[in-house]
């Protein structure tokens, strides 16, 4: 095993490549946006910066507690309140971490996957071949995507991974309020028990925030969220604004206002194994779908996979 293709460039996908390549075998992550982490996001604006998926994580196992530990000591999170954690100055930081002397390709959303001539593993997208380094030669390939999106991967591209579709992921509005003053926030973040709103918070109130007075996310509950879900950006807004006044004191019109569709935000059923690894085609699919809603579910899906490949070269 020599060259492993990944797709995806979330926690998942660039802890596999981490792994990897300590273990000796190179490794190309494609991955669809011109950012990294996935999930792990944050939106800048001239005056605010909002993580608008991920608020936090939280580390129980002790291989997530390294890494944590080690992205503290680089500066990349910080401790937020009680065991919470979060990217510094931003929720990508981590990922940009683990991507440092990796090779990523942008702006490639792979629609398929082929054995080459050679045999081995060829990555397309909707142009055709992508023009990347070792493509048409990978001696393995792994899907760290949310399962959702690999099940019409694999089946397109003829893939046998069983149990792909078993797990389950709930969608999720979320809104980046800017509220241009301070809001108050108790211990900045609130979960009130109400049927549209699941999650507020001041992104003001992390470590390290470049922001203008308050940046304030909402998440909407995965049950509104899907009965919302093809509804416009604009209309969300507004019907998301109207619910937060219940809660927190937002001018009548904020500095900033835009609402994001996560189709695939919080794992509600996990398939319950670290990883799935088709050996004979040498095909593998990771994520925090394995495991769980969490960012740790995510980290440990990741090295799973990888240990599983380097445990055949
Ligand atoms: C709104 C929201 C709130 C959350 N809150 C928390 C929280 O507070 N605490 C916590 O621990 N976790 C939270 N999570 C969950 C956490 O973000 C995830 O568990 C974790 O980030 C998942 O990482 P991943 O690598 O498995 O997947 P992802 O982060 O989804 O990474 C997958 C990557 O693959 C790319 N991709 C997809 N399809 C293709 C393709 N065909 N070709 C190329 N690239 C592709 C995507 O662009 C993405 O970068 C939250 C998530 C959301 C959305």
């Amino acid at each position: 095993m020599q060259h492993v293709a990944i797709i995806g460039a979330g926690i998942a996908g660039l802890t596999a490549a981490c792994f990897l390549e300590r273990g000796g075998v190179k490794t190309t992550v494609f991955e669809k946006s011109k950012g990294l982490g996935g999930r792990m996001a944050t939106r800048r604006t001239t005056d605010h910066q909002f993580d608008h998926g991920a608020q936090y994580f939280r580390a129980d196992g002790k291989g997530f507690l390294a890494q944590v530990a080690e992205w503290s000591r680089a500066g990349v999170a910080a401790p937020w309140s009680g065991d919470r954690y979060v990217g510094t100055p931003g929720m990508t930081a981590p990922a940009r971490d683990l991507a440092r002397g990796k090779t990523v390709v942008h702006g490639i959303t792979v629609s398929r996957l082929a054995r080459g001539p050679s045999g081995g593993w060829t990555v397309y997208d909707s142009a055709g071949l992508v023009d990347a380094p070792g493509n048409g030669r990978f001696d393995a390939v792994i899907l760290a995507i949310p399962a959702p999106q690999a099940v019409p991967l694999a089946v397109t591209s003829g893939l046998k991974l069983d149990r792909l579709s078993s797990a389950r992921i709930a969608p999720c509005w979320a809104l980046m309020i800017g509220a241009g003053r301070a809001v108050e926030i108790s211990g900045g973040s609130m979960q009130p028990d109400h049927p549209v709103i699941a999650w507020i918070a001041d992104n003001a109130s992390k470590p390290d925030r470049d922001t203008a007075g308050s940046a304030i996310v909402l998440h909407a509950t995965p049950e509104w969220s899907r009965a919302n879900l093809e509804l416009q950006p604009e209309a969300v807004a507004s019907l998301l604004l109207e619910q937060v006044r219940q809660f927190v004191d937002v001018a009548p019109v904020p500095t900033y206002l835009a609402a994001h569709r996560w189709r695939f935000a919080r794992v509600e059923h996990a398939l319950g194994e670290p990883c799935l690894w088709n050996a004979a085609e040498r095909i593998g699919a990771c994520g925090d779908w394995c495991l769980g809603p969490r960012v740790e579910a995510a980290f440990d899906s990741g090295e799973a996979m990888a240990r599983a490949i380097l445990s055949e070269s």
